[in-house]
């Protein structure tokens, strides 16, 4: 199958410049679903775009698949302007939606064909087999739409939305509603891609999903964006760790020693104790503890996780006055 990266590859894959959207203008019901979103996608990148429900992710990936117009701003796909290149732009990206909108009478390989069909790709380029072997459906080519599974359509639908080969692929809520087993398939068949050069945009509000599969995340909430970072910076500004001791007896009092640490007696024989590992060592910790007459049987630590970040930045009800770096 030919390199899905086509010789024109700019810095970044998608651009997007102080983008609004307000339903219903100036009537009844208006809502303003994004508020001057500004966020550069390197090309080649796995990008999620995490925020509760309500938060404005669909709105932005309607805009930049041609299904909702924007209000104000400018957004750019592969370097061609939604409105102004607006088929060169559609060409370069895929969207796998939502809904499993699949035809039920249409076998894998007939609906292929007939997206290829209408994005005008001719017959002798046609990747029908490439692509359904890529997404592990090419035992299920001449199976009608309806006989396949929930997870089998999803992955079908991946295949339907690179049928033109784009270099962006983006998934609406992919595992919304998989289970966990097919879940993992979906999310190998995605880094698959991604390997293959296929820049990756997804939304979703499973921490898991953007914690395990993408290298960069936008967090937008309440159609702001609150947090624009690189993964492992993002986790990184988050210098806290957790330790939970359990300890050989029964604990009272915190021995003067131990005074000075961030220590919380949790249960008869269990302690927690926060630290900045920026700040504190982990060999300094227990140095501490080992001078205590602590004997400790069970320890367990735990760094922060994406779900830590996500709930300090969503969880008041106002909108964050943050602004995106
Ligand atoms: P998310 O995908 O993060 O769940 P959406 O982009 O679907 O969020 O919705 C953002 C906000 O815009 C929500 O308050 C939603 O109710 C509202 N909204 C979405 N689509 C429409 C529409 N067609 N008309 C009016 N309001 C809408």
């Amino acid at each position: 199958m030919p390199n899905p990266v086509p010789e024109y590859a700019p810095e970044y894959a998608i651009e997007i410049d102080n983008l609004s959207k307000i339903y219903n203008k100036g009537k009844k019901g208006e809502k303003h679903a994004l508020k001057n979103v500004s966020l550069k996608i390197k090309r080649g990148s796995m990008f999620a775009l995490l925020g509760p429900n309500g938060a404005g992710k669909s709105t932005l990936i309607n805009i930049l698949a041609g299904l909702v117009n924007k209000t104000s701003g400018d957004a750019k796909i592969w370097g061609h302007d939604i409105i102004k290149e607006t088929r060169k732009a559609k060409s370069a990206i895929g969207i796998v939606p939502q809904e499993l909108n699949l035809d039920a009478f249409f076998t894998p390989e007939d609906l292929l064909d007939l997206q290829a069909g209408l994005y005008g790709v001719p017959a002798a380029e046609r990747r029908t087999k490439e692509l359904l072997k890529l997404v592990g459906l090419e035992d299920k080519a001449q199976a009608y739409a309806r006989h396949l599974s929930g997870g089998m359509r999803r992955r079908l639908m991946v295949a339907k939305a690179m049928v033109h080969n784009p270099p962006i692929l983006v998934l609406d809520e992919p595992t919304a509603g998989v289970d966990i087993e097919l879940r993992q398939q979906l999310w190998d068949n995605v880094k698959k891609l991604n390997k293959r050069g296929v820049t990756v945009l997804l939304t979703t509000h499973y921490l898991e999903e953007a914690q395990e599969l993408c290298d960069t995340i936008g967090i937008i909430n309440h159609g702001e964006l609150v947090a624009l970072e690189n993964k492992n910076d993002m986790l990184g500004r988050f210098d806290q760790k957790e330790i939970i001791a359990t300890l050989d007896h029964e604990v009272k009092t915190i021995p003067a020693k131990l005074k000075e640490l961030n220590i919380e007696i949790i249960g008869t024989n269990q302690v927690r104790i926060i630290y900045s590992p920026s700040k504190t060592s982990f060999d300094g910790l227990l140095n501490d503890l080992s001078q205590s007459k602590w004997v400790i049987k069970d320890m367990t630590t735990k760094e922060s996780d994406l779900e830590d970040v996500f709930l300090s930045l969503t969880s008041s009800k106002k909108p964050s006055k943050k602004k995106a770096s």
